[in-house]
């Protein structure tokens, strides 16, 4: 493994460079075959840096790095205060340089400004969050009889790898090391090989705050290979996994093998139910925002809308008159409303599923095709998408297409629109219009998703658990629950009699 000259000196490190190494056991590191990988900016198509590409063999470094750290104990027995402040530090490093992580993560990932600064401040405030929650996570005292008493204490689970999808780079990264950290693990991060900058730079601002080193390994690498070693390790105890159901599945199972902890936050279609009562224009804006908001790669997007056939017109005229309002353009612009898509090969499903509604009978309200923005040739960019006359037989009802595409369907009442929004394999976000808290109650009870959102556009804070039902997976993230998660539970049984005890009875 070549060490960097300047490591492992992180502090005022430039974001913004032409390149990235992996960060394994507290230093920056080349790759051992010194492969690479480009990073690029998906708004333009232009090369942004070269990033260290880990192999098989950093992984096991990165592995080994992680398990020296935890069986060292040093971070895991700080005093809770102390990891508490640390990742307070890190938050802090964060705010300090917000804008350029902003900046960096608009660049590599082609969203919208605005929905970056949203992500990016989440980030900061999970770290603050769980420096919080840590302090008041502890074990319990249980009712025994007699002469018996139990406590349980919660310990750190170990080595964890940590693997995260491209739509939100440096959010999702903040959303694993910090719980997982602030009860004691160590962790190997797999950031998406399309967007590895801001997770690289996030470890280094971990070990600038005072992580220890081989606590927190980034390693950007192929899924496939460094992912899929890190899932199969004996000595990996958990596997955190945020991405696609197959790739989901296909974890769940080869971590079967070692009984590995497992946590998977995986794909949506999640459903939006605007009934005939709610606040229209209300519900408009924020189902304009659940789709379209960083450019529909999100696994909670809301892409199939339901709206009560009494209103079906009027909503529809002014859903499609708002959606090709929608500015594409300079993600740096503040005036931007969406963003690039990631690749090109993301375009291409997208154009490929509005295409199969094409063919399938479906109407195009609004975009249907990729769309040209000028000073933007390079980049990857697709329409704002409304599909009418669907019916759910269609892929393109039935499937993630991960883009700005929603389907628009019309609902006669409560029970029909309960049964067509669990009519899914998934079961991660779903969203209510309507004026009636009864009725919110009512039908957000009979729904199977993880998350209902109430004339409310907006799916994750800290704090609120996020995480699905059916196979959008299972364990939640982001709340005082994922702690318990990062930990396994130790039982304490003791007596306090005053006679020996002798089961047997033997004398
Ligand atoms: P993906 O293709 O499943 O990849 C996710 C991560 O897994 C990447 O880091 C990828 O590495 C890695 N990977 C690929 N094959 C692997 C293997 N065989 N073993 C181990 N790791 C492997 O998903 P994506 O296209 O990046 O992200 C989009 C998906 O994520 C959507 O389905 C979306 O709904 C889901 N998502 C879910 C949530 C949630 O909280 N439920 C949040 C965000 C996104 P490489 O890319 O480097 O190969």
């Amino acid at each position: 493994m070549v060490k960097v000259q300047e490591a492992p000196i992180f502090e005022k490190v430039e974001m913004k460079r032409d390149y990235y190494h992996l960060v394994i056991n507290g230093e920056r590191v080349e790759s051992s075959n010194g492969a690479t990988i480009d990073a690029y900016n998906p708004a333009t198509g232009e090369i942004l840096a070269k990033v260290a590409k880990a192999t098989q063999e950093d992984a096991e470094r990165a592995v080994q790095a992680a398990l020296a750290a935890f069986e060292n104990g040093k971070w895991k027995r700080f005093p809770i205060n102390k990891r508490s402040r640390i990742l307070n530090k890190i938050a802090a490093i964060m705010r300090s340089r917000f804008n350029e992580l902003v900046e960096l993560e608009v660049l590599n990932s082609g969203k919208s400004i605005s929905a970056a600064q949203g992500q990016v401040m989440q980030a900061v405030e999970v770290f603050e969050f769980y420096a919080g929650a840590i302090v008041g996570h502890s074990g319990s005292v249980n009712n025994m009889a007699g002469q018996f008493h139990n406590y349980t204490e919660k310990e750190p689970v170990g080595v964890c790898a940590q693997i995260i999808p491209w739509n939100y780079p440096l959010m999702m990264a903040a959303w694993k090391i910090a719980p997982a950290i602030a009860v004691g693990c160590s962790v190997i991060v797999k950031p998406a090989s399309l967007t590895p900058l801001t997770a690289i730079v996030l470890g280094e601002i971990c070990i600038e705050a005072g992580v220890p080193a081989g606590v927190v390994n980034i390693i950007p690498g192929s899924g496939s290979e460094v992912g899929n070693y890190l899932v199969e390790h004996p000595n990996v105890n958990k596997v955190a996994f945020t991405g696609s159901t197959p790739i989901g599945r296909d974890i769940m199972g080869k971590a079967s093998q070692t009984l590995k902890r497992v946590t998977l936050e995986l794909g949506g279609k999640s459903p939006n139910i605007v009934f005939e009562d709610a606040d229209i224009e209300a519900a408009v804006d924020g189902s304009l925002f659940g789709i379209f908001y960083n450019t529909g790669q999100s696994c909670e997007a809301r892409s199939r809308l339901y709206v009560h056939e009494d209103i079906y017109d009027e909503f529809v005229t002014r859903f499609v008159e708002k959606t090709k309002k929608l500015k594409l353009g300079n993600p740096l612009d503040k005036e931007t409303h969406v963003g690039s898509v990631i690749d090109q090969g993301q375009l291409d499903v997208i154009d490929s599923y509005v295409q199969s509604a094409i063919a399938d009978g479906a109407e195009i309200l609004a975009g249907g095709k990729p769309a040209v923005v000028e000073g933007f040739e390079g980049g990857y960019w697709y329409e704002p998408t409304v599909i009418g006359n669907v019916n759910h037989d269609m892929k393109v009802v039935k499937e993630e297409i991960f883009g700005p595409v929603v389907v628009i369907m019309k609902f006669k009442d409560e029970k029909e629109a309960i049964k067509l929004a669990n009519d899914t394999e998934f079961g991660l976000g779903s969203a209510l219009w309507t004026k009636d808290g009864a009725r919110a109650t009512r039908v957000g009870n009979q729904i199977q998703a993880g998350i209902v959102m109430v004339n409310c556009p907006f799916s994750a804070f800290p704090g609120t658990p996020f995480g699905g039902y059916k196979q959008s997976g299972f364990g939640r993230e982001l709340c005082i629950e994922t702690l318990d998660l990062y930990t396994e539970t130790k039982s304490f049984i003791s007596y306090y009699g005053s006679r020996p005890l002798n089961p047997f009875g033997i004398q």
